[in-house]
């Protein structure tokens, strides 16, 4: 994010060293160099760190200015007196080395200009409505959302004098186009602007999808597309099987605690997009807090290098998992991307994705006694919440993740009480069979 040398405004002002003056190695013999390839270096030399192949962790609470009038210069940048953000490092609530190594590598994945680390989804998703939003707006969303997402935004935001309205995630276009009139009419009546478009697809837990292209449209025909960025949240596919830029998306959002992350060892998230949004959510920021911890950050580098890996192995064994349980006579059906039936689905996964995950809803015959039943018989599966970790996890969300929405709620969004989430990982594919097969048998 900083690599690129700051010009000094006067003679007083030296630029600041840079973490990684060395030009970047991004192509050879004009092939660009793919992510998996520059995830094992990009944005760190080892030469400013006693020739350490990989970064140290930087704990530090401050950093020491090379003057006073580069002091100056990386506050005019913190607090906006400058455009283009600090071009050194100030304050660990602000911006630190492992942040900014992380941050440029995942900007990389999704294509996008910058990306900004947090210290969890959940703070990532927050700071990003916050920062968009004044009250008498109106925030326009897709359901089903992660229930603490649509918590935030009905209950939080609405204590702000900010509203919304969801639509369901597989909406036509027409649907949409009416969702943005009826949008833009609230707002006006309540003295605001529609300062947001938040999607989430996959939705969590059902695998919905939304047609981002259409949403696009729709947004770009009632809504200044500068005003009113599209933001996505890509916990489910990311960053390997879905690519939201490049289908009309501004900002993509992640729990990096899932597939990013990968081992179920830290919690973290991240937004990225076109600088001219990031930002005013980097200011909120650097207000806030919020940002990674440097060892977190540390560890999503050592989790990036790997995330292509363990991706592709999680894909493969839910295909294969997905195929046995599909015929199982106690399986009622599958939320599994990789064998969606309704048409408008399949339309939308063809467009948008280029892989089905590992994530995906399994309904069994029964309600909350079949699945708790097979939950507690499971063995190599464990049986805890989230999901995109190396080790298969399976739960319940009617009665865990998504408790806390509306029962009424729940069953419009097709969150029953026969639904298993289950999250693939990377163990041998028959054995999770063989797992699968016998907690069913317990049913
Ligand atoms: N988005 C999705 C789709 C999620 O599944 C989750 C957590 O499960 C979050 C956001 C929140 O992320 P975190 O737990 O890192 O705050």
């Amino acid at each position: 994010m900083t690599d690129t040398p700051s010009t000094a405004d006067s003679a007083t002002e030296q630029p600041t060293p840079r973490r990684n003056p060395k030009p970047e190695v991004t192509t050879i013999g004009g092939r660009e160099l793919k992510p998996a390839t520059l995830m094992m270096g990009h944005g760190f030399d080892p030469a400013l760190s006693e020739g350490s192949l990989k970064s140290p962790v930087f704990l530090t609470s401050t950093f020491a200015f090379e003057s006073a009038a580069a002091g100056k210069r990386h506050f005019e940048g913190i607090t906006g007196q400058r455009p283009g953000g600090a071009d050194g490092l100030v304050y660990s609530r602000f911006n630190g080395p492992n942040q900014e190594i992380l941050e440029d590598r995942l900007a990389i994945w999704d294509g996008a200009e910058e990306a900004l680390s947090f210290s969890s989804g959940m703070t990532a998703i927050a700071i990003l409505m916050l920062a968009a939003c004044k009250a008498g707006d109106v925030i326009v969303h897709s359901g089903p959302l992660y229930a603490a997402s649509e918590g935030f935004v009905a209950k939080t935001m609405a204590k702000y004098g900010v509203t919304y309205i969801d639509f369901p995630a597989g909406a036509s276009a027409e649907k949409l186009d009416e969702v943005m009139k009826a949008a833009k009419a609230k707002a006006e009546e309540q003295g605001g602007e529609v300062p947001l478009i938040y999607l989430e697809s996959p939705g969590n837990p059902t695998n919905a999808l939304v047609d981002i292209e259409a949403v696009k449209v729709a947004r770009d025909a009632h809504f200044d597309p500068d005003r009113c960025p599209i933001a996505i949240d890509n916990t489910f596919l990311g960053p390997l099987w879905q690519r939201p830029l490049e289908h009309g998306a501004d900002l993509v959002v992640y729990s990096l605690t899932k597939y990013v992350g990968g081992h179920s060892d830290l919690v973290a998230g991240s937004v990225a997009g076109p600088k001219r949004f990031i930002d005013a959510i980097r200011a909120l920021r650097n207000t806030m807090g919020g940002i990674a911890d440097p060892n977190t950050a540390w560890m999503l580098c050592r989790s990036l290098e790997t995330v292509e890996l363990r991706m592709q192995r999680a894909g493969e064994n839910a295909a294969r998992v997905c195929e046995f349980l599909k015929q199982h006579p106690k399986v009622d059906g599958l939320g599994y991307l990789g064998m969606i039936e309704d048409e408008r689905q399949k339309d939308i996964y063809d467009r948008h994705c280029l892989g089905a995950g590992s994530t995906f809803s399994l309904f069994l015959k029964g309600g909350e006694e079949e699945c708790f039943r097979f939950l507690d018989n499971l063995k190599v599966a464990k049986l805890a919440v989230s999901l995109g970790g190396t080790e298969t996890l399976a739960s319940h969300p009617a009665s865990m993740t998504h408790l806390s929405v509306a029962h009424g709620r729940r069953q419009e969004l097709g969150i029953t009480d026969s639904l298993v989430r289950i999250s693939i990982g990377i163990e041998d594919a028959d054995d999770l069979i063989a797992d699968f097969e016998q907690a069913l048998e317990a049913v």
